[in-house]
Parts: C-alpha cells; sequence; structure tokens
C-alpha cells in the first residue's frame, strides 16, 4: 500500500503536465456528441422537404374541344368548332371517295359503260362529308363512307 501510495506521488508530478491535455481530449469528443445530439431532430425537416417539392401537375385549361368522330355523320352536324370555339352546326361538302370510285368501277365492270358508271360519282349518297365551321371555315372532319 505504502510502496503504492510513493509510486503514486511520483508520477503524480509526471502526469501532470499530462493530464491537461488529456483534459482537454475528452472535452472535444463531447462537442462532438453534442453535435451528433443536434443532427438527430434535424433530418425530419429534411425528410418533410423532400415530400414537400412534389408539385401538382399542371393541366392546360385551353385544351381544344376533343372531336368525337361518332357524331359526324352525311349531314350538317351541330358541335364545337375546334378553332373558333363556338358552337356550331357544320357546313358540308360533299366530294369524291373511295366508295364513289368503288361503285363507278364495279358499273363499269358489270358492263354500265353507257354513262350509268358515272351516276355514284354524282351522287350525294356515296359521297365523303367533309364538314367545315361556318364561322371560320375551319375543316372539323371528314366522314368517310369506306
Ligand atoms: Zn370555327
Amino acid at each position: 500500500m505504502a510502496s503504492e501510495k510513493g509510486l503514486a506521488e511520483i508520477p503524480m508530478v509526471m502526469y501532470e503536465p499530462y493530464r491537461e491535455p488529456y483534459m482537454q481530449e475528452p472535452s472535444a469528443p463531447e462537442y462532438c456528441g453534442q453535435e451528433r445530439g443536434y443532427e438527430y431532430p434535424s433530418p425530419p425537416p429534411y425528410s418533410c422537404r423532400e415530400t414537400a417539392p412534389t408539385e401538382p401537375p399542371v393541366y392546360l385549361v385551353s385544351q381544344p374541344p376533343v372531336i368525337l368522330a361518332g357524331i359526324f355523320s352525311s349531314k350538317p352536324t351541330s358541335t364545337i368548332c375546334p378553332s373558333c370555339r363556338q358552337h356550331i352546326t357544320t357546313q358540308v361538302t360533299y366530294r369524291l371517295g373511295k366508295l364513289s370510285y368503288l361503285l363507278c368501277t364495279t358499273l363499269c365492270m358489270l358492263g354500265c359503260c353507257f354513262g350509268c358508271c358515272f351516276v355514284p360519282l354524282f351522287v350525294r349518297f356515296f359521297k365523303d362529308a367533309d364538314h367545315y365551321c361556318p364561322c371560320c371555315h375551319f375543316h372539323i372532319y371528314r366522314y368517310k363512307r369506306l
């Protein structure tokens, strides 16, 4: 025991200069520990920011009206013009389509070569119909027989 005290007293002088730097060292890890302690509560706001940037999808309000091809026939049809966006009744222009030429060819092959084969070319019922807007003359739709 006495020898230990004696040994302890001698090194006390030797350790003192070493203790001062040693006491400063543990202080540094404590600051690090405190900083780490403060860092833990900080992540939640970052996670909230990650979820926040979800921007709502931007929809274009000014989209042209969708043309429903099913409503068109060979007759004037009431619809909304995609160009001037007014509720209009289409103007119909008849023009030769596949059905007109097919009937003409068929009649010609059947022997009706005395002018009868050209009848389908003049009959509206066999022609395609182009729908135009009466206001801005925009070509809205072409109704095809075939
Ligand atoms: Zn129009």
